[in-house]
């Protein structure tokens, strides 16, 4: 009797076993299926080189085309690593460093001068899978604050890095470190010396500072994978003062990426983008009330800056590639390539 008991027993422990092997091979079987599948069709990239008041008058046709082909340059090596799978984080920190590196634009190589006639960089980074983030603040010798930004949200246990700390990290981190006179271009100094000789008739410069050109660069991009990120990079405003810090490496305010809703990066007059917490507004008007991108965006953008004085634009990506190009200004630097390969590079409002 307890022989046929045990014969049962190992009967049917042997079935037991038989098929939850061939129920995990089955399991495996899927979990690769789903991978290869798990591709999603819609990824995408968009780019801004900054918003401002910009009108085709001031604009020698020289100079709109070299800002086109640049910023078509740009997108289209961002779209190649998307398109190849790599990721968006990749994406983001290769496009923001061409932009960095170019003098075109008010991040890195070119930045605006601060009040003391210094140049003082912040950027930050967010990975919308995993909603950590990176930033630094004021530092001078960084060549490039993006990729710093993003050492600091992957290799050290905090958000953001400030001054002499940041760059002390950057070196430990391997980053290219420059000499401050790396950065400075004449263009820069002549319009510090403008906005000064303007700040000694009148009492304060706000008027003047509503006629800036931000110049301010940015990038969101939706992978392969369907992750989300979002990077922002500047020398903030010209004639800035007193160690002053923008919204561009404020978490929410210039830059926000989520899974859940999209990815945003801002650029304008940063101390309005603060008070609205405007990428994060954006990403939570979607998430709570179901607004698609680009209502979300005209709202932020729109109504709640525009109201309270302020001016400037976001570019954004949401989880399914649809895309936002949003600004209260007459300009805005800014190109779009999706999964197709389709390209969109305009500069002002009404194109
Ligand atoms: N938002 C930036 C700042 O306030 C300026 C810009 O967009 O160019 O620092």
């Amino acid at each position: 009797m307890y022989l046929i008991f045990k014969i049962r027993s190992l009967i049917i422990l042997s079935f037991v076993l038989l098929f939850s092997f061939n129920g995990c091979k089955d399991f495996t079987y899927n979990q690769n299926k789903l991978a290869k599948n798990s591709e999603i069709e819609n990824f995408g990239i968009v780019i801004h080189g900054g918003a401002g008041t910009m009108s085709r008058e001031e604009m020698t046709k020289e100079m709109d085309s070299i800002y086109r082909k640049k910023l078509e340059e740009v997108i289209k090596v961002g779209y190649s690593i998307l398109k190849n799978g790599g990721t968006s984080q990749e994406a983001v920190e290769k496009s923001i460093n061409l932009m960095e590196d170019s003098s075109l634009f008010n991040a890195g190589k070119g930045a605006v001068l601060n009040s003391n006639g210094e140049i003082e960089l912040d950027a930050s980074f967010m990975d919308g899978k995993t909603l950590n983030a990176g930033a630094i603040v004021g530092v001078k010798t960084i060549k490039n604050p993006i990729s710093a930004a993003i050492k600091v949200m992957e290799n050290s246990p905090h958000v953001m890095f400030f001054g002499k700390g940041a760059e002390q990290f950057s070196k430990m981190q391997g980053l290219e470190i420059v000499d401050p006179n790396y950065f400075f271009i004449q263009k820069r100094i002549d319009e510090l010396k403008r906005i000064k000789l303007k700040e000694k008739k009148s009492s304060f410069v706000h008027d003047e500072l509503k006629n800036i050109k931000y110049g301010t660069v940015g990038c969101v991009a939706l992978d392969k994978k369907g992750n989300l990120a979002a990077g922002t990079s500047t020398g903030g405003m010209t004639n800035k003062k007193w160690n002053r810090i923008g919204d561009v490496p404020i978490i929410g305010a210039g830059n926000y990426a989520n899974n859940k809703t999209c990815a945003i990066s801002a650029t304008g007059w940063g101390e309005f983008f603060i008070r609205n917490v405007v990428a994060h507004d954006i990403s939570a008007l979607m998430e709570y009330k179901g607004l698609k991108i680009s209502e979300a965006s005209k709202i932020v953008i729109n109504e709640k800056v525009a109201k309270l004085g302020g001016d400037g634009g976001v570019i954004g990506i949401d989880r399914n590639g649809n895309i936002a190009m949003e600004m209260n200004t007459n300009g805005m630097y800014r190109a779009h390539m999706n999964s197709k390969g389709d390209i969109v590079v305009k500069i002002y409002s009404d194109e």
